[in-house]
């Protein structure tokens, strides 16, 4: 009889409380040890915490978020920044990606980072998401009617709307609301969603390419970069990232490493977008790498929608 052996690593986290004073209720104490143990999975540099004050603060701050969040949405505190997209050869503006802000009354502007991953934490992602594409479709819209032609936009959707379908019926009614054509939205997907349940979000995918949305992998190479994902899944964009860039005008190999990738993603079909262009020396790698739109703070940086109309439309009032 042939024996099986299996190797399986386990790996051990702890999360502590130290008794400081006596009036916590036990119950309270085990919820801090497991609160301090949960941090342990995104900071793999120690297996054992402590619940301490950054954590305390932390949650507090979370939860003062969430308590927020809600009547934020209603006050239309979330607001809709565009950055322009430009095509590296002739330098026009081909578009611009839609980046949320939070133009809090007392903070001042609160950058996405940090409220997104909390939002995707609790859920309220989805609404916020909505709300964002319901908003630039609605602006698009108000441009078409005025006669502009209307340049394509892109959203980010976020890896929980790909937990079920009712993404595809959502984007597909709010098209239909605004009557925008499906190919005038490009929706950036970042790659490491593709990491769990690949035929549920390929099949959504396919779904979402066949009513016409243009599908972009965003933040190609920052991670789990799988090149077998671009052969399976129907993607019209490669978006580069942005760290990648910034190792890249350092080194030979990192140069020859980025002209391999915009090589094989234009032998796929795909259009090559590069993000965080800063300077001309990165501008000049790309434009001799082939790459065919650049977006960064070298050209503009995310503007509130007025600012971004009287950029690329010269107009002010619609
Ligand atoms: P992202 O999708 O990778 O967006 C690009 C980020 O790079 C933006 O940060 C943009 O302001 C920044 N950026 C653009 N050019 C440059 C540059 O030249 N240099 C540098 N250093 N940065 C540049 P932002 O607006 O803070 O957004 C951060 C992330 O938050 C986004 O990363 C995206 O993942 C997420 N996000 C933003 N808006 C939304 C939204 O409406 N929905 C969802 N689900 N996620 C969003
Ligand atoms: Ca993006
Ligand atoms: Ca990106």
């Amino acid at each position: 009889m042939i024996k099986n052996t299996f190797k399986i690593d386990i790996i051990l986290k702890c999360g502590a409380y130290l008794i400081d004073k006596e009036d916590v209720n036990i119950d309270v104490m085990i919820d801090r040890a497991k609160i301090a143990c949960q941090t342990i999975e995104t900071n793999y540099k120690s297996k054992v915490a402590f619940y301490d004050d950054k954590i305390r603060i932390s949650i507090l701050h979370e939860k003062e978020i969430e308590n927020n969040m809600d009547n934020a949405l209603l006050n239309k505190e979330f607001v809709v920044y565009l950055q322009p997209k430009i095509n590296l050869i002739t330098e026009e503006v081909v578009g611009a990606e839609a980046l949320v802000r939070w133009i809090h009354p007392i903070k001042g502007t609160i950058p996405p980072n940090d409220f997104i991953p909390l939002f995707e934490k609790n859920g309220f992602i989805e609404k916020l998401d909505l709300y964002v594409w319901d908003n630039i479709f609605s602006t698009m819209s108000k441009w078409i009617k005025n006669g502009i032609k209307p340049q394509p936009i892109s959203i980010n959707v976020s890896r929980i709307h790909l937990n079920n379908r009712n993404i595809v019926a959502s984007l597909k009614s709010l098209i239909n609301k605004h009557n925008i054509p499906a190919h005038l939205i490009e929706l950036e997907l970042t790659e490491s969603l593709f990491l769990s349940n690949i035929s549920m979000i390929l099949d959504i995918l396919n779904d979402l390419h066949d009513i016409g949305f243009i599908v972009s992998m965003d933040d190609f190479g920052s991670g789990y970069s799988s090149l077998s994902l671009l052969k399976k899944l129907p993607i019209d964009v490669l978006k580069i990232d942005r760290e990648f860039l910034n190792e890249t005008i350092t080194s030979v190999r990192g140069e020859k490493v980025i002209k391999n990738i915009i090589t094989l993603g234009k032998d796929l079909d795909m259009l090559i977008v590069a993000e965080g262009i800063e300077t001309e020396g990165q501008l000049n790698l790309l434009k001799n790498a082939g790459c065919d739109i650049g977006q960064g703070f070298y050209f503009a940086r995310p503007m509130d929608i007025e600012s971004f109309e009287k950029l690329v439309f010269k107009r002010i009032n619609f």
